[in-house]
C-alpha cells in the first residue's frame, strides 16, 4: 500500500491526490482520501486507480487544510470497498482517520482482548485494531494513547493518522515499510506545509523537500504548535523490507535512506559477477527487471536492449487478485520484439520468480520470437517463504522455489540456464555491510521471520 499525509495546505486533498498518483504502483485495488476542515473529517473511497476515483468534482467535496490518503493493495481482509482506507472512526477519543501500509501479526490476542472490553469491529482489516486500542487506552492525552496503542501491536505498520486538527505519522519499531517526511516552504510569510509519504517520489511531484525518514519506533505529530516527535519503542532491532529495494518501491525513490536505483543497479552488477554466461543481449523483464538489467549489462559488457515491450496501460499483473486475470495479463502486458531477439542468445533479467508461471510464459515468448538461447537471471535469492508484513506473496505451497530445486525450476520455466543472486549479494547491493547500513528483513528468502508472531494459518494453508 501507499500512504500520504498533508498538513497545512489550502489544497490538501489535491496535493494528497497527486502524491497518491506517484504511489499508485504500491496498490491499485482501491484508494481513498480523508480531509479535515478543522471541524469534521470527510472521506471519499473507491475501488480502482486514484485517477479514476478522484475526478475534479470529487476533489471539490474534500475541503480543508489537512488530508491523509491511501492506495490499497489487499493482503489481509477482504478485497472490498469496506476495507478501503483511510478508515474514519468516531471513537471515545474523538474523530480519527487512519491509513496503514503493512500488516499486523499478533491480531489474535489483541483482538480478543479488545472484544472482551466491548470493542465492535467495523471492518475485517487489521488496521482498525490500532484505532480500537487508542480508543480503549487508559492514557490521558491522545498522543499518549496513540503511543500506547502502537506499543501493543506487532508487525509492519507505516501509518498516517488525522484528527480534526493534527496529523500523526509513525513506523513500527523494525521499520519494515518506508515512510518519509518532507516540507514545502510557505510563500508570502505563510507557514510551511508538511508532507508524509511512503516514498520520496511522491514528494518530488509536490515540490516538497525531503527532510528525513520517520524513524523505526517513532511517532511524529504535526499540529499548530509545529512538529514534535517521540519514540514508543527503541529496543527492537531494525528489519526493513529488502524487497522494497528488490521490487516494490520505485527506482527514483530514496527508501530507508538509500536510492533504490543504486541498490537495483548494484544487484545487477553483483548478479553478473556471480553468474556470468556467454550471450549476445541483456533483456529486462519490464518494468521490474530494468534497473538490474542495466547493472548486469554494465558489469558484463553485454549490450542491453528492450527485447520485451511493455504495454503501459496494463498495471502490475500480480496485484490482480485472481489467477485468470494474471494469466491473461502477462500477454496483454508484454510482447517480444522479434527484430531484437531473432537468432540471439539472451539473458533475461527479472526481480523474482514467485509461482514461475509468468516466467515460463516469458521464456516461451522469447523463443517464439526467435531467441536461440534464453538464460534467466533473478536479482534476488529464491523466494521460499511468504511475507506477513504487507507484501502479497502466495502461500508456501504456491511458491515454486519452496518446493523445487533451482534445476527443477529451470526445467519448469524452460530456460537454458537459471541463476539467482545470493543472499550476501543482495544485502551487499542494498548497502547492508556499509557503515550505518540498514538491517534488513530477508524472511521471504530465508524463512527467518523477525517477529515472533506470524499467522500460523498462512504458514500451513488450509486446503481451500
Ligand atoms: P512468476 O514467474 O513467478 O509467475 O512471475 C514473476 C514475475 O511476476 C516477476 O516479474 C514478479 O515481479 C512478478 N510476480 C508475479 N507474481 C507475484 C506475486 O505473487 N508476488 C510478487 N511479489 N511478485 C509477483
Ligand atoms: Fe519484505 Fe520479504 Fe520481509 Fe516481507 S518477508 S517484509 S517481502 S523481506
Ligand atoms: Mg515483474
Amino acid at each position: 500500500c501507499g500512504v500520504m499525509a498533508v498538513y497545512g495546505h489550502p489544497e490538501a486533498a489535491r496535493m494528497t491526490y497527486w502524491g497518491l498518483y506517484s504511489l499508485q504502483h504500491r496498490g491499485q485495488e482501491s484508494g481513498g482520501i480523508a480531509t479535515s476542515n478543522g471541524e469534521d473529517i470527510i472521506d471519499v473511497k473507491g475501488m480502482g486507480l486514484v485517477s479514476e476515483i478522484f475526478t475534479d468534482d470529487v476533489l471539490q467535496k474534500l475541503p480543508g487544510q489537512m488530508a491523509i490518503g491511501h492506495t490499497r493493495y489487499s493482503t489481509t481482509g477482504d478485497s472490498a470497498l469496506l476495507n478501503a482506507q483511510p478508515i474514519r472512526v468516531e471513537s471515545t477519543k474523538g474523530l480519527i482517520a487512519i491509513a496503514h501500509n503493512g500488516n499486523l501479526v499478533n491480531l489474535g490476542t489483541a483482538k480478543e482482548r479488545l472484544e472482551r472490553d466491548g470493542a465492535v469491529f467495523q471492518t475485517t482489516s487489521d488496521t482498525e485494531i490500532i484505532v480500537q486500542l487508542i480508543a480503549h487506552s487508559a492514557e490521558t492525552t491522545l498522543v499518549d494513547c496513540i503511543a500506547d496503542s502502537l506499543s501493543q501491536v506487532d508487525g509492519a505498520f507505516s501509518i498516517v493518522m488525522m484528527t480534526r486538527n493534527r496529523i500523526f505519522a509513525a513506523r513500527d519499531p523494525r521499520g519494515f515499510r518506508p515512510l518519509c517526511m518532507g516540507r514545502i516552504p510557505g510563500v508570502d510569510g505563510k507557514p510551511d506545509t508538511f508532507v508524509f509519504a511512503s516514498e520520496t517520489c511522491a514528494l518530488d511531484l509536490l515540490h516538497a523537500k525531503y527532510e528525513r525518514d520517520v524513524q523505526p519506533g517513532e511517532l511524529v505529530m504535526v499540529s499548530e504548535d509545529g512538529v514534535t516527535s517521540r519514540y514508543f519503542n527503541t529496543t527492537t532491532k531494525q528489519a526493513s523490507c529488502i524487497f522494497e529495494h528488490v521490487y516494490f518501491a520505485r527506482p527514483d525513490s530514496k527508501v530507508f535512506g538509500r536510492w533504490v536505483q543504486k541498490s537495483r543497479e548494484e544487484m545487477g552488477r553483483q548478479l553478473a559477477r556471480e553468474s556470468a554466461v556467454e550471450a549476445d543481449l541483456v533483456v529486462p523483464v519490464p518494468d521490474s527487471g530494468v534497473t538490474a538489467a542495466i547493472g548486469y549489462s554494465a558489469e558484463s559488457g553485454i549490450p542491453f536492449n528492450f527485447g520485451l515491450i511493455r504495454n503501459h496501460y496494463v498495471g502490475r499483473t500480480f496485484i490482480e487478485p485472481t489467477q485468470r486475470v494474471r494469466d491473461f495479463g502477462v500477454r496483454m502486458k508484454l510482447n517480444p520484439s522479434r527484430a531484437l531477439l531473432e537468432g540471439k542468445r539472451i539473458i533475461l533479467i527479472d526481480d523474482s520468480i514467485i509461482r514461475g508461471t509468468t516466467s515460463r510464459k516469458i521464456v516461451r515468448m522469447c523463443r517464439a520470437a526467435g531467441a536461440k538461447e534464453v538464460h534467466m537471471r533473478i536479482s534476488c535469492p529464491p523466494t521460499i517463504s511468504p511475507c506477513f508484513y504487507g507484501v502479497d506473496t502466495p502461500s508456501t505451497k504456491e511458491l515454486i522455489a519452496a518446493n523445487n530445486t533451482i534445476e527443477e525450476i529451470r526445467q519448469f520455466i524452460e530456460a537454458d540456464s537459471l541463476a539467482y543472486l545470493s543472499l550476501g549479494g543482495v544485502l551487499k547491493a542494498c548497502g547492508a555491510y556499509e557503515p550505518h547500513g540498514n538491517s534488513f528483513c530477508t524472511a521471504c528468502y530465508t524463512g527467518n521471520y523477525p517477529t515472533q508472531w506470524v499467522d500460523v494459518d498462512e504458514i500451513l494453508p488450509a486446503v481451500a
